[in-house]
């Protein structure tokens, strides 16, 4: 609360070279705290190694508005441990995780923060469009999205993204999880609490590129479904043994053929190589699958802080991370 008694509301924005929104942004979100002077805000900027103008324009910002706390991290790392970043510092009741780059419109935060007092703690942000996305993103989240709902995680909500608000009491479990190998939507979709949807329509990025390149997307998918599954280990043993059934029956029928015709069959090299090549592609797969989750569970092990903070501005020297 402030001198007002009134609550505070925490904005975490995860900045990634986004020096050509960020005035914007801030001016959009800005208008948005005085038009709800029922609420204190903060926001809290983590700059996640950009390195661009972005830390000027922060810095700037700063500078005249105290409510503008940034937080600079040492290099990129990722807008999971970005935004996980932001957490740790935010200080408000309410929390709103918002992308810097007006895809998600900050003219909502009030609706959201209705539903927070309305007895809800969280309140996930469904896109009912995808405006300004290419067919094979839509595609792909769409893909996405389901398999994760049916094999892993059935509580996650559909096509929502990362834009979302909630109370301090679910902020303060969320913090609890220190994973490295984050998937903070999976995290939030298992945390427990009332939760709620809110339907919006995604805008196109208001300036700059994504920072969401593919290699990005297919690692993001891929430490998604890691974290969450063990189909895919799974899916080696009933491809084994599948493997096997057919090699069974493969020298069943040439056994029967062989005694039937009285004649060795031909085609034996075919056979080989189909066997040898079909088999050892199986094993190498599926060695490359074990490979990815041991190469996981090193990294937890490792047990390595998730950031390193550069500098603060406007925030404690000492936060309270758990
Ligand atoms: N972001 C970040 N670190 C990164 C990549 C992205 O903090 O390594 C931020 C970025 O600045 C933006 C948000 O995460 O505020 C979403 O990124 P982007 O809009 O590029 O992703 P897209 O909407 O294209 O999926
Ligand atoms: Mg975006």
């Amino acid at each position: 609360m402030n001198e007002n008694g009134n609550s505070l509301v925490s904005v975490v924005v995860p900045c990634y070279n986004e020096e050509a929104v960020l005035e914007t942004f801030f001016e959009r979100v800005g208008a948005v705290a005085r038009a709800h002077s029922g609420y204190a805000f903060e926001f809290v900027f983590v700059d996640d190694g950009s390195d661009d103008g972005t830390a000027g324009t922060l810095d700037d910002l700063a500078g005249k508005d105290a409510r503008v706390k940034v937080l600079t991290l040492s290099r990129n790392f990722g807008h999971q441990i970005a935004i996980t970043a932001g957490l740790d510092a935010a200080a408000g009741q309410y929390v709103v995780v918002i992308d810097a780059d007006l895809q998600d419109p900050p003219e909502l935060i009030p609706d959201m923060l209705e539903r927070l007092e309305n007895g809800n703690d969280i309140v996930h942000m469904v896109r009912h469009n995808r405006r300004g996305e290419s067919l094979p993103k839509r595609l792909t989240a769409r893909l996405f999205y389901a398999v994760m709902r049916r094999c892993a995680l059935p509580e996650l909500p559909l096509d929502a993204g990362d834009f979302k608000a909630f109370n301090r009491r679910v902020l303060l479990a969320v913090r609890q999880y220190r994973e490295r190998v984050r998937f903070i939507r999976g995290i939030f979709a298992g945390v427990g609490f009332k939760q709620t949807e809110l339907s919006y329509a995604r805008d196109p990025r208001y300036a700059g590129r994504s920072k969401y390149p593919w290699r990005k997307v297919v690692r993001f998918a891929v430490d998604a479904v890691t974290a969450y599954s063990l189909l895919p280990l799974r899916l080696a043993l009933v491809a084994g043994v599948l493997a096997w059934v057919g090699l069974v029956a493969y020298l069943a029928a040439t056994l029967i053929r062989w005694v039937a015709a009285r004649a060795a069959p031909d085609l034996r090299w075919t056979a080989i190589v189909v066997v040898f090549l079909g088999l050892s592609g199986l094993n190498l797969i599926f060695l490359g699958m074990i490979g990815e989750y041991l190469g996981r569970v090193l990294r937890e092990l490792k047990q390595r802080p998730l950031y390193v903070v550069r500098s603060r501005r406007n925030l404690d020297d000492d936060p309270q991370p758990p």
